[in-house]
């Protein structure tokens, strides 16, 4: 599956099918990857200790 190789697009580090991802687009930012697998590989993604870091702001 496509989803097996998503990688954090910050540090670039593999991500884990339990891990709670952030996923940005342009219009929204989905957590969560139960429906998005597949079209997740084109979008930017942040593993959980880089979403973490962005909520600071
Ligand atoms: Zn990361």
């Amino acid at each position: 599956m496509l989803f097996d190789e998503l990688k954090c697009t910050s540090c670039n580090n593999n991500i884990q099918k339990n891990e709670n991802i952030t996923i940005s687009t342009n219009s929204n930012e989905i957590k969560g990857y139960t429906f998005l697998k597949g079209w997740a590989t084109g979008q930017k993604v942040l593993c959980e200790n880089c979403s973490k870091n962005l909520v600071k702001d």
